[in-house]
Order: C-alpha cells, then sequence, then structure tokens
C-alpha cells in the first residue's frame, strides 16, 4: 500500500513544482481588506487558485467569506474529521533577496520564493499527500480536511473566523513548524508595566514596533549638555553604547542583537541596556524599576515570576517595546510560560512588588498540550519515522502555532532537523527532496490516522 503511494507521489512531482510555483508568484502579503477579501486581493487571489487546484484534484471544496477554505477527502463527520491546517498568507518581503522573492525559481534542487517554505511548500505536501491517499484507493474511516488560511503571519483571525463560521475538527496537526512534533507550546501574555519618571528625565523613548521582537536597537533623547555626552561617551559600558546633543538634548544609542522573544537569550535586548545605561546616569522612578527588575535577564528572575517545569522548559521575558508619554514611561513584555505556570496568581505577586506601577496584561492566551500518549501524536511519530528512520520524539517550544486552533492539535513539520530555518529570510527556500519526503510522511499519516 505504502509503496503504490511512493510510486504516486513519485509520478506526482513535476506538477508539484509547478503547483507551488503557481502559488509562490502570488505575493500574498496582507494588505487592506476590500470586499470578500478581508486580508487583501492578493490572499484572496491565492485562497481561490489553491481551492481551484483542490476542486481540480477531486476534493470537496469550501471558501469561507475569503478567511479560509477547506478541501475534504472521504466522508464523515467534519468534527471527527483529521485535520490538517496549513497557510496562504507570507510575511513581507523584507531586504537581503538574491533571487525574485515572487519568482518561484528552481536552482540546484532548492525553489526560492517567499512562501516555499512557510507555509506554501508544506501546504504543497499535505494536498499531494491526500491526493496520493484518494487516487491509491485507500477506504477511509474517517473524513480529511485540509484547512488552508490566509492570516496566520498576524494573528490568525482566519482560524477564528473560521472556527466561528464553519467546524474545526477536534484533532489535527498542522505543517508550519518543525519535525518530529510539537505538543507543548507555551502560554503567552503581553504584560504592560507603566510608571512615574523621576531622576534624569527621558524626553523621548519610543522603541519596538511589535511586541513579539527583541530590539537590536533602542534610542532615547534625555535632558542634559556636552558634559553628559562626554560622560556617556567616557564610560566604560558592556555592550556599545554612543551619545551626542541633538536639538538641545542628549542622544544616547544603544546596539544589541534582535531575536525572537520566544527566544529572548538568542538575542541581546537594546531596551534593557538602555534602561541599565539610564539608571547608571541617574534616572529613577519607572526606569529604575524597569532596569532593577528586568533588565538583561531573559527569564523573568527579578520579577519574582521565574519558573519551570519539565515538559515545557522555562519562562521566559522579553522587554519589547517601550513609550514615553509625558512624566510616564510604559514597557511591554512579552511573556512566554510554562503549562503548570499559573498566571493571575502571578499578576497579584507583581503588582505587590511594584506598587507604584501600573502592571496590566494587554493580552494573553493559555499553553497548547496534547499528550504524547494520544494517537494523533503517536501515529505521526510512526510517519516520521518510518519515512526517516529519525528519532521519534516531542518537542515543546514558545508558542503560537496554528495548532491551538484545535482542541488536540500539534505541529508536524516541515522543517527536518538539521536543516537551516528558512522561515521569513531573505532567500527563504524549500529543498525539493524535502517537500516530497513531507509529501511520504503525511501521506502514512493520513493512512495511519484516517485509514480503515
Ligand atoms: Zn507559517
Amino acid at each position: 500500500m505504502m509503496k503504490k503511494i511512493d510510486e504516486l507521489i513519485l509520478s506526482y512531482q513535476q506538477e508539484m513544482v509547478e503547483t507551488l510555483q503557481k502559488w509562490i508568484r502570488i505575493p500574498s502579503v496582507k494588505g487592506d481588506a476590500a470586499p470578500g477579501a478581508p486580508f487583501g486581493v492578493e490572499n484572496r487571489k491565492a485562497l481561490d487558485t489553491a481551492m481551484a487546484d483542490c476542486a481540480k484534484m477531486g476534493f470537496a471544496t469550501q471558501i469561507i467569506d475569503g478567511y479560509a477554505g477547506h478541501a475534504d477527502l472521504g466522508e464523515g463527520d467534519d468534527y471527527e474529521a483529521l485535520a490538517i491546517l496549513a497557510h496562504l498568507d507570507v510575511v513581507p518581503v523584507g531586504d537581503g533577496w538574491t533571487v525574485d522573492p515572487f519568482g518561484g525559481e528552481v536552482k540546484d534542487g532548492k525553489i526560492y520564493g517567499r512562501g516555499t517554505s512557510d507555509d506554501k511548500g508544506p501546504a504543497i505536501s499535505a494536498l499531494y499527500a491526500m491526493k496520493a491517499v484518494k487516487d491509491a484507493g485507500i477506504p477511509l474511516k474517517r473524513k480529511v480536511r485540509l484547512i488552508l488560511g490566509c492570516d496566520e503571519e498576524c494573528g490568525s483571525e482566519d482560524m477564528a473566523y473560521y472556527k466561528a463560521h464553519a467546524t474545526m475538527p477536534r484533532s489535527g496537526f498542522s505543517p508550519d513548524a518543525e519535525y518530529p512534533v510539537i505538543n507543548i507550546e507555551k502560554g503567552g501574555c503581553h504584560l504592560m508595566i507603566k510608571g512615574r519618571q523621576d531622576g534624569l528625565k527621558v524626553l523621548e523613548m519610543n522603541v519596538g514596533e511589535r511586541p513579539n521582537v527583541v530590539p537590536g536597537l533602542a534610542t532615547a533623547l534625555v535632558e542634559g549638555d556636552e558634559a553628559l555626552v562626554k560622560k556617556i561617551n567616557d564610560a566604560q559600558w558592556d555592550w556599545p553604547v554612543e551619545a551626542k546633543m541633538e536639538n538641545g538634548a542628549v542622544r544616547i544609542d544603544t546596539v544589541g542583537i534582535n531575536g525572537h522573544a520566544a527566544m529572548p537569550e538568542h538575542g541581546r535586548n537594546a531596551i534593557g541596556q538602555m534602561m541599565l545605561v539610564l539608571k547608571a546616569l541617574g534616572a529613577k522612578g519607572i526606569v529604575e524599576t524597569l532596569a532593577d527588575k528586568i533588565g538583561m535577564t531573559c527569564y523573568a528572575e527579578n520579577l519574582g515570576i521565574a519558573m519551570e517545569d519539565k515538559i515545557s522548559g522555562k519562562l521566559t521575558c522579553s522587554m519589547d517595546m517601550v513609550r514615553t508619554e509625558g512624566e510616564y514611561i510604559s514597557a511591554v513584555m512579552d511573556i512566554r510560560y510554562p503549562v503548570l505556570f499559573n498566571l493571575e496568581p502571578a499578576f497579584t505577586l507583581m503588582k505587590t512588588a511594584m506598587p507604584d506601577c501600573e502592571v496590566v496584561n494587554l493580552h494573553s492566551r493559555p499553553p497548547h498540550f496534547v499528550s504524547e500518549d494520544t494517537p494523533l501524536v503517536k501515529e505521526l511519530l510512526e510517519a516520521y519515522h518510518e519515512v526517516t528512520g529519525f528519532e521519534k520524539k516531542t518537542i515543546a517550544i514558545g508558542g503560537g502555532t496554528y495548532a491551538q486552533s484545535m482542541e488536540e492539535g500539534v505541529a508536524f513539520g516541515a522543517q527536518f532537523p538539521g536543516e537551516v530555518e528558512m522561515a521569513h529570510q531573505a532567500d527563504e527556500f524549500l529543498t525539493l527532496h524535502s517537500m516530497f519526503e513531507s509529501t511520504r510522511i503525511i501521506a502514512r499519516a493520513i493512512v495511519r490516522l484516517a485509514g480503515k
């Protein structure tokens, strides 16, 4: 049975590359909403194109008001279907490309373009895996539903809408991360701490656009003169700090290293550096609090909420945005917390520890956990192992994948161990061999989980 499936997948290879090229050539970066196109006309075009390809293969398709679409293989209850979730939207191109980001160029066994690895390539693997199961004539005991969304990169509003207007199956997987299986995603919270300035006066400090990016640069304008500039530039700091006069004030720049808030230890937080510099120069009040409580820490060691559990690892905390509002300064922390962490008492604790500050939970999402003893996780690992021979194990991450849209959802692929992470990078590519291997893996997963 698997031999037949592998032969079929081999015969689809040329068509898979051409279909992916067609999808890559639609620049589905989130745009302005238009009628029937809540995430922009290009995203709608990507959805229409993909759904037409699914329909051509004989799957029953439905588009949910331009938010997402699905393609069904087999019959049965929607809720009990095996779901596969992938997305068609892509992040903006960014700098540094040496190939056409929307060209779909194939070179040395790789296909290049924005969305090849995240997540149009994996979507193609899932679609052709379903086609292989269908063409092989394998009888199914439950429906298999491929759901393609259009807003994964900007908050997954698509899945919220889908759940409200269609039936999201209870269980499934999303090939939008890495192999083997990610069954634990930490909880997340955006915490704002706001308080009054004292001591050295900060006139302007507006750093960070997104709460989930560790800032690599920070700038502050403070009250002062040439003497302060000299003092800053003559001092020894643990990282690059520069000062100069600008519009009658002292401009201070600190240079850190950009990173992802889920792994703050891989970056070097320029806001944290700035707080420590300002405190050293005589800032008190909220600046001193932020320097002492957060500073360059990554695990909330000084906030009184540091925590770790065996299954999900450490709580992480990254100070990623700061704003001045006259006498007040506010900062936003991105916190990723372990499955066994309890958010509410932690808030009470922080509020008590910082009585002079406003401590606000701006937004939070609960942790997500699927036991490694479920048939879902077990069979996915078997399918993966059967094709690759690699170790069967589960992984915990900082969180935020599509898998959370399902009660029993896990991330499964499509990046293999040892492969370079290409998502959101310049010259994003997908190795064709990996795309075909993923197709073989997903086809096996479908047979194991939905076959009679
Ligand atoms: Zn993605």
